[in-house]
């Protein structure tokens, strides 16, 4: 099966990075300016002659532009610790940030009104590096948006998917959403230009990652950060709930989006170049029923997902996100046999 080998691959090409990381000592693989892309300078330039000129004026009554001046390109990656309360006074100079991160721009619509979820077991250090990088990066991109960081506790592996699908049902009770994205806690954007809005197809923004030396580990890799319509996300029935552990539900999400009759589409080049903050494993399990579920994809794509998923939530209001705790267990979403 492709999609194995392709699965395979990535673990590999995630041992090979850690393996350079280790032999040249550096947190970071390649700086940016040398991977492995041969169209690289044509795409800046193309970038750089379509984006809005400084002296552009907005109109208040117009969606915004997706190519603002502002949007200058790469940005620093601070990764830095820092504490929540240090970023949450950071931000509270900022008025306009209204509780749960929900921002909008004042001088003209937002053409997207953005649902950031974040899946969240135990990773408090990766929130606040996440909230001071992300945040001014969105509002240069004049989109609408808030966040829903969706926490798992109990004892069962990790369930990204799950939390995915919980994160999506409480945003809509919460806003008028109409572009939700899919985003690890550890993935910041190196590009400014990496728009942050939905489009006709789903999109995969994690398109290089810094752990996997800038290579888009297989073509059908969907990790990382992803983001889809509220109309497409129904249309495919969200995520499968019966992924736990480390690995495998991205890849049915890429299965769910093409037998639901969709492309994916990735910001070209540079655009889509991600820093991850490095972390251990300690205590996750890997998924190894992934490969099994994945042959069932079509099958079990309309009897597991946003249709078959009951939970209790407990929803708190933060300054920067709301916060939705979750007790997930496999009853939570029930499947008939197949
Ligand atoms: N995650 C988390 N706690 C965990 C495992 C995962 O918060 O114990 C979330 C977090 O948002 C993380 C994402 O799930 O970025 C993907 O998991 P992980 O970072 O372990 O995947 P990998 O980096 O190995 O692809
Ligand atoms: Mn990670």
């Amino acid at each position: 099966m492709v999609q194995a080998r392709g699965i395979m691959l990535k673990e590999n090409v995630k041992t090979i990075g850690h393996m350079i990381r280790l032999y040249t000592n550096k947190n970071t693989t390649l700086n940016g300016t040398d991977y492995p892309e041969a169209n690289n300078t044509s795409d800046s330039l193309a970038q750089t002659v379509m984006y809005l000129p400084e002296n552009f004026t907005y109109s208040p009554f117009l969606p915004c532009p997706e190519k603002l001046p502002y949007m200058r390109g790469l940005i620093d990656v601070n990764m830095s610790e820092i504490s929540l309360d240090e970023i949450q006074e950071m931000f509270s100079k900022d008025l306009d940030i209204e509780p749960g991160g929900h921002w909008k721009p004042k001088d003209g619509e937002p053409r997207w009104k953005v649902a950031i979820l974040i899946p969240f077991r135990n990773r408090h250090e990766h929130l606040p590096i996440f909230f001071r990088h992300v945040i001014p990066m969105l509002q240069k991109q004049r989109l609408e948006f808030a966040f829903y960081v969706v926490e798992q506790t109990g004892v069962q592996p990790f369930n990204r998917a799950m939390l995915f699908n919980i994160g999506f049902k409480e945003a809509m009770k919460d806003g008028d959403w109409d572009c939700i994205i899919f985003h690890d806690v550890d993935h910041l954007p190196e590009n400014d230009r990496n728009y942050y809005g939905c489009g006709e197809m789903p999109r995969h923004f994690a398109a290089k990652l810094d752990k996997y030396m800038y290579i888009l580990p297989y073509n059908e890799f969907f990790g990382g950060v992803s983001g889809l319509t509220v109309e497409q996300f129904k249309k495919i029935n969200g995520f499968p709930n019966a992924f736990w552990g480390w690995g495998g539900e991205d890849d049915d999400l890429w299965n769910r989006v093409h037998y639901g009759g969709y492309n994916v589409t990735r910001p070209e080049g540079e655009l889509g170049k991600y820093k991850s903050i490095p972390h251990h494993h300690r205590g996750e399990v890997q998924f190894l029923g992934r490969y099994k579920l994945l042959r069932y994809s079509r099958e079990r794509q309309y009897i597991d997902g946003l249709n078959n998923l009951v939970y209790t939530p407990t929803i708190l209001a933060m300054r920067l996100y709301t916060n939705i705790t979750v007790n997930l267990v496999p009853e939570l979403a029930p499947v008939e046999d197949y």
